[in-house]
């Protein structure tokens, strides 16, 4: 799905790139990045009529990123902050590179989400072809889903085998931003991979490899947590990026990177399956990961007769930096779920993602009203 797109801008970032060193290039190169900014504000435009009210535009023209966002605006500045730091931190991590087009990052309500991408169980996606992402999350999802657009980025709309997108996808969305670039940290999925190691039933690195689209089918789960710690080899063993440079020097004589992995680390395919199963045994998850996904409207609430009574706004939370909620309103719909009480509403919560913004109808002073609010994550510990 990554094959086929000539880009025009593409060819002119290439060109230029070659010969950076003369002033020629240098205002070529602006213009170039120019060009792209136009592009860029003529998107947001476009997009900001076709989903309409509440919507707004923001541009990162350092690094090409438009989003389309019905978040409030701190919320919006939150997670702009967090792609910026993340595009700088892959940058570091896997060499920089000169982004060639513009990505979308759409960030709508949940009603949108739905009809915007129309998948089960789904809390974003990238759209390769018209170089869009949509998130409902903060979390994961959406780090794992930047990572799809930076890769493609990166590559220039090359084809990668399955593994290796996946591969990074898994290994960064589980990653820490640090001045060295992105630090991935042991996760939970690794329990997955052990239980399968532990039983024999892992898939040898030389099948997982060569055949990773029908593994990926018939194996998912396991799929993606094994690529997940074959990625975090490599990345422990200093080797990432020179894997990387490899798989990108012969696509056409190693398309699916085996050979690079059997040069990087020591004996034949199957010696490395066997030293890498030793190593994942070891590996035992960092604490506090739980709270990354969870969802916080930052309020306290008791029963009501009519639903939850907000008794509190939590000091800095999403409900008090947006400003919407008030103490004394009472929640009588959250998300189109009725909330008979204040423990209806945390079981409703639970089940919610980061950055989801959703429709909550409250009681003020007697009198319905809709407010619109996105949902928090909680502060990571690191
Ligand atoms: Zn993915």
């Amino acid at each position: 799905m990554r094959i086929g797109t000539v880009n025009t801008l593409l060819l002119a970032g290439a060109i230029v790139g070659a010969c950076i060193a003369t002033p020629l290039a240098r205002t070529g190169q602006a213009r170039a990045a120019e060009d792209l900014t136009v592009r860029a504000e003529r998107i947001a435009d476009d997009q900001v009529e076709t989903l309409g009210d509440g919507y707004d535009a923001e541009i990162d023209r350092h690094r090409h990123l438009i989003y389309i966002s019905a978040l409030d605006d701190s919320h919006l500045r939150e997670t702009m902050a967090l792609l910026r730091d993340f595009h700088d931190a892959y940058g570091r991590t896997m060499g920089d590179f000169e982004m060639p087009w513009n990505i979308t990052v759409v960030l709508p309500t949940a009603g949108d989400f739905a009809e915007l991408v129309p998948r089960e169980n789904c809390a974003g996606w990238y759209y390769p072809r018209g170089r869009r992402l949509i998130a409902l999350d903060r979390g994961q999802v959406l780090l794992h889903e930047f990572t799809h657009a930076l890769h493609d980025a990166h590559v220039g709309g090359a084809a990668q085998p399955l593994w290796v997108r996946e591969g990074l996808a898994t290994l960064f969305e589980a990653s820490t931003i640090t001045p060295g670039g992105l630090e991935p940290f042991v996760y939970y999925d690794v329990r997955t991979v052990q239980q399968a190691v532990v039983r024999g039933r892992s898939v040898p690195l030389g099948e997982l490899l060569a055949d990773d689209r029908r593994v990926f089918t018939e194996r998912t789960a396991l799929a993606y947590a094994q690529v997940h710690y074959v990625m975090y080899y490599l990345h422990q063993r200093d080797r990432l990026k020179d894997f990387w440079r490899r798989l990108q020097d012969k696509p056409a004589a190693d398309p699916q990177g085996i050979k690079a992995v059997s040069r990087l680390l020591p004996g034949d395919i199957d010696r490395i399956d066997h030293a890498w199963r030793e190593w994942v045994l070891k590996l035992r998850p960092a604490e506090g990961l739980y709270l990354r996904h969870l969802a916080m409207l930052g309020v306290r609430v008791e029963d009501d007769d009519d639903g939850a009574a907000i008794t509190e706004l939590v000091s800095d939370g999403p409900a008090d930096r947006a400003n919407r909620l008030h103490v004394g309103d009472v929640i009588t719909t959250f998300n189109g779920r009725r909330i008979a009480d204040a423990d209806a509403l945390y079981e409703v919560l639970g089940h919610l993602r980061a950055m989801q913004t959703i429709e909550i109808v409250v009681l003020r002073h007697g009198r319905a009203k809709t407010v619109r609010q996105a949902l928090g994550a909680p502060k990571l510990r690191k």
